[in-house]
């Protein structure tokens, strides 16, 4: 339409042509913040692997923490996180959708892994605050309990059968787990004929169920290895006989039609979602019929309320939510607070944070596992403190994922 044609069009609609023909500038929110950011930090330490905190302060002397997520790019993550700062300070850190559409909308291209890593770990940050402000714990903004605590699991490893099944007791003899996972096919799989994968993916699955017993949860993550997904559907039919609870990143996500495949012809849950982003991708997932129990990462997915958004989503389409979770104790409480106020959460990712260095991270108590269970703190935020003397005895180390190549020199996937 041209211009001339939309002016006698809003006049002949009834409205003055001044305000049609001289357009305002855009009207914004204005409302006067009574609590302000003043800092936005980001701190990269290493403690066993890298870990990204996020820090934010305002002029109230109420500060929050977060966790962005860590992939391998993470000096790029710290300094998104800084960028993001000059959009933030100045505003009420409690006007957290506000907060999120300005990140997420102004960045304008959807983001990859470093700007939604940095986004999620900013927005664990307002939460803590809120929380903090209220004098309430997070998951009591965000519907209150409807849990009184919190199952999780955790790997067990080994490269025989026989370790594998060792490992998976010591775990729970110790904490008490009511389920395990672990990788399907043995290290160095990438180099391996297939039929050789798919028979030892078999073995590992019998000897896990062996050594826990007829009523432990298993879970098996093939960790995006596989390309085919006739490939993928024979592993899984090579693990259904120790009836796992699911089977995790079958097939890499970029091709979701690919993994919906899948799903249509195995008899085993699919679980996937831990490398996609916001409420967007997690929906054209469950359009298409991609996933049984989905797996959105809190410090990467968009932050707990993304989270929350996400498992909505799931809950209209009667999907379980079990979210990734392999960073630090940051990234498990806010996990704890999404878990204690969302129905359809059905168990969490855990790695124990019982033993230095982990432990160092954050001040005060330890979390601890009880009986295969997490205990919801109920002090105001997420609970706990991080701790920032702690932070400048551990400091970052480059890294990457340990590059596996195929028999013939190509590139495998990780
Ligand atoms: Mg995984």
């Amino acid at each position: 339409m041209k211009r001339r044609e939309f002016l006698s069009g809003t006049a002949m609609a009834g409205l003055p042509l001044q305000a049609a023909a001289m357009p305002q500038a855009s009207p914004r929110y204005t409302g006067k913040p009574e609590l302000k950011i003043t800092d936005v930090q980001a701190f990269l330490v290493n403690a066993g692997r890298n870990y990204v905190y996020v820090k934010v302060s305002t002029d109230q002397g109420i500060h929050g923490w977060g966790e962005a997520y860590s992939a391998g790019p993470d000096e790029a993550t710290v300094a998104t996180v800084r960028d993001f700062k000059s959009w933030l300070v100045g505003k009420d850190p409690r006007n957290i959708e506000y907060l999120w559409a300005t990140m997420y909308n102004f960045t304008r291209f959807p983001g990859g892994l470093v700007v939604n890593a940095a986004l999620s770990g900013i927005e664990h940050a307002l939460w803590d605050i809120a929380g903090k402000a209220a004098g309430l714990p997070v998951y009591m903004l965000l519907g209150g309990k409807c849990r009184e605590k919190i199952r999780c699991y955790q790997s067990a490893g080994g490269r025989t059968p026989e370790q594998l099944g060792e490992s998976a007791k010591r775990l729970i003899a110790k904490y008490g787990y009511t389920a395990i996972k672990c990788a399907p096919h043995p290290m160095g799989s990438q180099a391996m004929p297939y039929n050789a994968v798919t028979r030892a993916a078999g073995q590992r699955a019998e000897a896990l169920r062996q050594a826990v017993g007829p009523d432990v949860d298993l879970c098996f993550d093939a960790h995006a290895t596989i390309w085919e997904p006739y490939r993928a559907a024979e592993m899984a039919e090579a693990l259904k006989p120790a009836r796992p609870l699911f089977l995790e990143e079958a097939l890499r996500h970029e091709n979701m039609d690919a993994m919906a495949e899948l799903r249509r012809r195995v008899q085993i849950p699919i679980a996937t979602g831990e490398e996609l982003y916001t409420k967007f991708q997690f929906q054209q997932l469950l359009t298409v019929g991609g996933a049984d129990i989905v797996q959105p990462d809190i410090c990467l997915a968009g932050g707990i309320l993304e989270q929350k958004k996400i498992a909505a989503i799931a809950e209209s389409h009667y999907v379980m939510v079990a979210p990734h979770n392999p960073l630090g104790p940051l990234a498990t409480l806010v996990n704890i607070h999404f878990a204690a106020s969302t129905p359809n959460f059905i168990i969490l990712e855990y790695h124990p944070d019982d033993e230095s260095p982990r432990k160092d991270l954050i001040k005060g108590d330890t979390i601890v596992v009880k009986d295969g269970y997490l205990a919801i703190p109920d002090k105001p935020g997420w609970g706990y403190e991080m701790d920032e003397e702690a932070f400048k005895r551990m400091p970052p180390r480059p890294w990457h994922r340990a590059f596996e190549f195929q028999r013939d020199g190509a590139p495998g996937f990780i």
